[in-house]
């Protein structure tokens, strides 16, 4: 029997999004295909724990993300850690989507990570639960190679021991399996783009239209 749509997996999508690009919306978009999910709730970070200050606000990041995503009727915006005041960790924003009044403990969630995000993820406060709250499915990345050998000892275990080949398995528990899949490969960062629009340069078919005329509009990013 086909899962009804409230017990279809969710994927969560957490980032700095500073700002939000293609390399995130096509993660999202193959994540939900692969996946069989229901669809994919974006969290962007309110003030991300283990990197400097993002250049945009909370705020200013959270409208982009809104833009970007518009039109998609598998995509849904999350502002909870944009709203809550202090440093935004994963954990906790999963508790929370763990509450009867949320998904509840029986939903399967999927946590989408890129390589890059997965290979630090032993340095998150209170990593190792993520796994009893929610599959880890790791995106690869361009330059960033897959490779349980360059993890930390504990994780790169944890990968071993939790790794799952069948992406269909996700529906069939709530949490606590890890898969690693293969997505168009876009070598784009938000760095980058940051950094093109620093010297006026274009981010064209790197990021949606529309979040190219906001940021226009909003004259963000303008200096490096
Ligand atoms: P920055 O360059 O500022 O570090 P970023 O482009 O890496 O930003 P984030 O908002 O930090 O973007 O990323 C959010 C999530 O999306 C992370 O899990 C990251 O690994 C993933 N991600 C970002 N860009 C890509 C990409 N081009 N391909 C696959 N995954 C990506």
């Amino acid at each position: 029997m086909l899962p009804d749509a409230a017990s279809k997996p969710l994927g969560i999508f957490g980032g700095t999004f500073d700002p939000v690009h293609f390399g995130h919306l096509r993660l999202a978009e193959e994540a939900a295909d692969l996946f069989g999910l229901q669809g994919v709730r974006w969290i962007p970070a309110g003030r991300p724990a283990l990197r400097d200050t993002p250049r945009l606000g909370p705020r200013q990041r959270l409208d982009m993300v809104r833009l970007a995503i518009a039109g998609n009727p598998r995509f849904e915006l999350d502002p909870a850690e944009v709203d809550t005041p202090g440093t935004s960790y994963t954990v906790p924003t999963l508790e929370r989507l763990r509450q009867p009044d949320a998904c509840g403990a029986e939903r399967p969630l999927v946590l989408l990570l890129g390589n890059d995000a997965f290979a630090s993820l032993a340095g998150w406060r209170r990593w190792r639960s993520l796994f009893e709250l929610a599959h880890v499915a790791v995106a690869h990345r361009p330059g960033y190679p897959v490779d349980p050998e360059r993890l930390p000892p504990e994780l790169a275990a944890a990968f071993r021991r939790r790794l799952c080949p069948d992406p269909g398995q996700l529906a069939s528990a709530p949490a606590g399996r890890v898969i690693s899949f293969a997505m168009t490969p876009l070598d784009i960062s938000a760095t980058r783009i940051r950094a093109l629009l620093a010297k006026g340069a274009s981010p064209r078919y790197l990021m949606p239209d529309s979040v190219i005329a906001h940021i226009r509009e909003h004259r963000f990013y303008t200096e490096n």
